[in-house]
């Protein structure tokens, strides 16, 4: 067992087998508002490690950097150490969420085009919003490095689109992270139905964690259904 560092939401980083490297293991805990809401759902974890996984795999094969090495098991994988960026990137292809809820813009409206927004990685302060010169200023990120992760997450925003086109389910957002390492950024954290929305195509049901935030149940069978549609593409 790998010496546990941190403890965090939905995930547990540990050592990793080597000084350059870290073991992080997916919980079946989900969480909401902050870490207010929170309930424990068998197979959560297994399934987002298989999804973020897959997804992962299939960006590395498309020229994307990720922090994955190696998959150990159903719930753990090795990784590349890296400084983690402050800074969570949001991808918006349709309104919805939190882009919805502030300018009035009813849940599902086209974006005429896609959006990239920027958010302080901070359970502290409640991920808040910020703009590109407050990054600057107060140095979490500099211009290059936020025009580079802006650039790889159109570059993934439509690698995932046909991914899911494929699978029959429609992209609706999704928060990415990166992380620093040897001068380059490299795509960290997970891609998966926590840190996406994903709507089925042509019923616009809803596959992700808005299950849970918005009560809407069968959490785990909704990401399963992810699961076995990414497999089948
Ligand atoms: P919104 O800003 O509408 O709440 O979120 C936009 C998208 O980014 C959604 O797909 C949401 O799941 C994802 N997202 C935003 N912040 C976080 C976060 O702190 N953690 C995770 N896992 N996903 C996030």
């Amino acid at each position: 067992m790998y010496k546990v560092l941190y403890e965090g939401k939905s995930k547990v980083i540990c050592e990793g087998p080597d000084k350059d490297s870290l073991v992080i293991r997916f919980k079946d805990s989900a969480t909401a508002f902050n870490g207010e809401k929170k309930e424990e759902i068998p197979g959560k974890g297994r399934l987002n490690a298989a999804i973020s996984n897959l997804i992962y795999s299939y960006l590395a094969k498309n020229g994307i950097e990720t922090h994955v090495i190696e998959v150990i098991d159903d719930i753990s994988l090795v990784v590349k150490k890296t400084e983690i960026v402050m800074v969570e990137i949001i991808v918006r292809n349709v309104a919805a969420g939190g882009f919805s809820k502030k300018y009035g813009i009813e849940e599902g409206s086209p974006l005429k085009n896609t959006t990239v927004e920027f958010s302080v990685k901070s359970d502290e302060l409640g991920d808040p919003m910020i703009n590109e010169s407050q990054i600057t200023a107060i140095g979490l990120a500099t211009a290059d490095e936020l025009q580079e992760m802006t650039r790889q997450a159109l570059k993934i925003n439509k690698l995932l689109i046909d991914l899911f086109v494929k699978a029959g389910i429609r992209l609706i957002d999704f928060k990415l992270e990166f992380g620093r390492r040897n001068g380059r950024l490299i795509l960290c954290d997970e891609i998966s139905p926590d840190s996406c929305r994903l709507w089925e195509a042509g019923t616009d049901k809803k596959l992700d964690k808005d299950r849970f935030r918005r009560d809407l149940g069968n959490l785990a069978e909704s990401y399963q259904y992810v699961l076995r549609r990414l497999q089948n593409v």
